[in-house]
């Protein structure tokens, strides 16, 4: 009976370490993961990226992906301009938020990158001590943080341009595809970019950028307007309208019934507008909506200018624009407009008869409807859709035709689109010029 037991005993301890084995190997294999921060300094806000992606697979097109992110209180940080201390300040809180969402271990490896766009190059224009002074407080902050500092930076509007192109395309994992490329539009607050590939050589070397990326030539032409951001292009309609001061002012882009009173001061603050007297910088004007979408569209198409351009073709303001060609992907504030107004999946006739109904309901009824929306984003969706529709039929020749090849887009797989990705991509070195292991994809 001995040998019995040794015999079992045996048999049982075979059978416990063969469910080990099993156990240890059905285990899935710990991920290691690296992360990345990026700061998206707007004219507006200021947003907190933060992304991962698995160590071993990081010059994979589509591998990153965001994480987190966190919204800055208060304004963006150009507005810091009178005491830039506070620039630095107001990103404290996104800062810890941001070292509870990363593992403790990997704070000190953990880069972080801020780029400002461009509220911080209009700030510079009109003064380029406080532009320093406020980027100062903001790399102070950020060398002050356990993370791996790697610069914060205005960038240029061809970047600002490039690097959304970048992220939706590798969002979109159309970089190692035979279809071919997104063409990116992004709207913020003080600028908005066009970025696509063009079968047509770039005229002007100011407009064209190359990558070469998993193997591929892209040659890119993109253009960034400044001052044509939604709430700078709000100054530059208002301006058209105000000259000379008066103490109100009609306006067809505003909802009827809606009437508020404005300091002057508001609308000429900006590089974007003329200069104008001291005294009447000082005045304030009842602004007054008349809701007319189509008298909003004749005072809208003033503040660009057609008339002058020294290439074979122009959008407008005399830039150089290839003919549009392919898919675009219209991001930040085309898709909070859009997407507001319900207008993300129409032709551009039905948003133009859909804004029409819109511009001329009045105000009251309005903010019934929407009692939980920001009052001013509220009051100024007829203004931001009416300047949409212009901006992409009348300046970048978009038509009725290829309307349709524009999807207004908020994320992609979780992440948004925006040029944060493509830039912290670009810097850390994670889009392999030649294509790493797999062949190319034929399609889709
Ligand atoms: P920026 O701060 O330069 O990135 O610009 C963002 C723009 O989008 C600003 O004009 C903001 O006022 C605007 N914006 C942000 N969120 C919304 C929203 N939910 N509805 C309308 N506009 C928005």
């Amino acid at each position: 009976s001995g040998k019995v037991i040794c015999v079992a005993v045996f048999f049982i301890a075979a059978l416990i370490t063969l469910v080990a084995i099993a156990f240890v190997q059905n285990k899935p294999i710990p991920q290691k993961y690296k992360y990345g921060i990026v700061l998206d300094a707007g004219s507006s806000h200021t947003a907190v990226y933060i992304y991962e992606w698995p160590a071993e697979k990081e010059n994979n097109t589509g591998m990153v992906r965001q994480r987190h992110t966190c919204a800055v209180k208060g304004k963006g940080i150009s507005s810091y301009a009178q005491k830039s201390s506070g620039a630095g300040q107001s990103l404290m809180e996104c800062i810890e938020d941001a070292k509870g969402n990363i593992p403790a271990d990997k704070h000190e490896e953990t880069p972080v990158y801020l780029g400002a766009t461009a509220g911080m190059r209009l700030l510079r224009m009109q003064d380029s001590e406080s532009a320093e002074e406020v980027m100062t407080s903001v790399k102070a902050t950020l060398m002050s943080s356990p993370f791996d500092y790697q610069g914060a930076r205005i960038i240029s509007g061809q970047e600002e341009g490039a690097f959304g192109w970048i992220t939706v395309n590798y969002l979109g994992k159309n970089f190692r595809k035979a279809a071919g490329t997104m063409g990116a539009l992004d709207l913020g607050g003080a600028s908005t970019q066009i970025t696509f590939v063009s079968g047509q050589s770039v005229e002007s070397p100011d407009n064209s950028m190359d990558f070469r990326l998993y193997g591929n030539d892209y040659q890119l032409y993109t253009h960034s307007f400044l001052c044509y951001g939604k709430d700078q292009v709000l100054k530059l309609a208002l301006e058209k309208r105000l000259m000379p001061v008066e103490t109100s002012l009609e306006d067809p882009c505003f909802h009827p019934g809606y009437s508020e009173k404005k300091s002057v001061k508001n609308v000429f603050d900006t590089p974007c507008v003329h200069t104008i007297n001291k005294e009447d910088m000082d005045k304030s004007f009842t602004h007054n909506g008349t809701g007319n979408f189509t008298e909003c569209q004749s005072s809208i198409m003033k503040v660009f200018n057609f008339s002058q351009c020294t290439n074979s073709r122009c959008s407008f303001n005399g830039v150089y624009q290839p003919p549009i060609e392919g898919t675009f992907g219209a991001f930040s504030a085309f898709y909070f407009v859009m997407n507001f107004l319900n207008l993300t999946g129409h032709s551009l006739a039905d948003s133009k008869r859909g804004l029409e109904v819109y511009c001329n309901t009045p105000w009251d009824a309005i903010k019934e409807r929407h009692p939980t929306v920001k009052h001013k984003y509220l009051a100024e969706y007829c203004f931001s859709g009416t300047y949409i529709l212009t901006l992409l039929e009348n300046g970048y020749n978009f038509t009725f035709e290829n309307w349709k090849h524009i999807s207004f887009i908020d994320k992609i797989e979780d992440s948004n689109a925006g040029w944060t990705l493509g830039y912290m991509l670009n810097l850390t070195n994670m889009i392999p010029a030649e294509a790493p292991d797999t062949p190319l994809m034929p399609h889709g």
